[in-house]
């Protein structure tokens, strides 16, 4: 018995060790050792004080809910791939997700019918002009686009499986609360406010259809792909979303499996290409991070392995992105010398 006693006492006072000694050192090993929470929280704060009273930008009026939205909304979140996480100022204002949520239906594709398709069936080229642009579909007969720009956006909604319209609305809405890691929503004001005025993502879903390239009914595409533009979201659920990328799939919150890793490896270069608009590239050479922005004001990017990092400020430049969360980001990725391209020679 005594013998017991002292077997169990050592086991217990090992795993007590592992907890307390290795599970740190290893969670700290796996996030890169310079990232500490000090640091990161720091990083926050700095950049939100710096450019809280940035004044350029403008809301998006072209859908006219959106111009009635608080300018003032300002919020930064970060969730590690660990499910730490970090927040400054407000976090908790919802805005509609609009052009972020390409991203997570173009996965959801790669997801059902592999990166193949994605490629030869949408494409993943960067257009080079502007995201709802009808040229750019005349010009390459609706090829040579990518699930990010409008055209390529509703084909990858007409590709999402279901038998109808409400299946694939709903497939879509809970693959985008799974990398949320909650349920989320719909912002039904912007929802109504922008079906009645989308005459132009409807001729573009037709004018794939005429080329071959819709791949369900247009006008049911271009209102499931409105109402994924209308879902709500706040900095933290677009952190999570984007660390749920950085994680290779899985949600570092829930720890649920929303994509696989290759899904993911997939996803982010097309990010990285054209995740900005017209700024794409200008936005890559300055982060070197995946990253997607919506007419919304939200902007998240993926710092692979690491983290994820997202800011909502819906006051936006003359390319569609939120002015604040470009700076906020670029800040912070410098700060902490997490662009993937900053290479320590050996
Ligand atoms: N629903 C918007 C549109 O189709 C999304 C635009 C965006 O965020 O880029 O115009």
């Amino acid at each position: 018995m005594k013998n017991f006693i002292n077997r169990s006492g050592v086991f217990t006072v090992m795993i007590i060790s592992l907890f307390v000694f290795i599970r740190p050192c290893l969670l700290l090993a796996q996030t890169g050792n310079t990232l500490i929470k000090e640091k990161i929280q720091a990083a926050l704060d700095e950049a939100y004080s710096k450019f809280k009273d940035v004044k350029e930008g403008k809301n998006a009026d072209y859908i006219k809910e959106l111009a009635q939205v608080d300018p003032k909304i300002f919020g930064i979140a970060i969730v590690m791939t660990d499910g730490q996480v970090y927040t400054k100022g407000d976090v908790q204002s919802m805005v509609s997700i609009q052009s972020v949520s390409k991203v997570f239906t173009m996965a959801k594709v790669i997801e059902e019918q592999g990166p193949k398709a994605v490629m030869d069936k949408i494409g993943v080229d960067a257009t080079g002009m502007r995201f709802n642009s009808i040229v750019a579909v005349e010009l390459q007969k609706g090829k040579e686009i990518n699930p990010l720009v409008n055209p390529g956006a509703i084909a990858a909604t007409s590709l999402v499986n279901g038998a109808d319209s409400a299946a694939k609305w709903k497939s879509i809405l809970n693959i985008h609360s799974e990398f949320a890691g909650r349920p989320l929503s719909l912002n039904i004001p912007v929802y109504i406010s922008e079906a009645g005025d989308n005459l132009r993502n409807q001729a573009i879903a037709h004018l794939l259809l005429a080329y071959g390239r819709m791949y369900f009914d247009p006008v049911q595409a271009t209102d499931i792909y409105t109402k994924q533009c209308a879902i709500n979201v706040n900095a933290k659920d677009l952190a999570t979303m984007a660390a749920t990328l950085a994680n290779g799939g899985v949600n570092p919150l829930t720890k649920k499996k929303v994509v696989t890793p290759e899904t993911v490896m997939y996803t982010l270069p097309v990010m990285a290409t054209a995740g900005l608009y017209d700024d794409s590239r200008i936005w890559y050479f300055g982060s070197g991070l995946p990253a997607k922005s919506g007419v919304g004001g939200g902007l998240l990017a993926v710092c692979p392995g690491k983290f994820g990092i997202a800011v909502v400020s819906p006051p936006l430049d003359a390319a569609g992105n939120s002015v604040k969360a470009q700076l906020v980001i670029k800040y912070v990725v410098e700060k902490l010398g997490v662009n993937p391209f900053l290479i320590q020679p050996k």
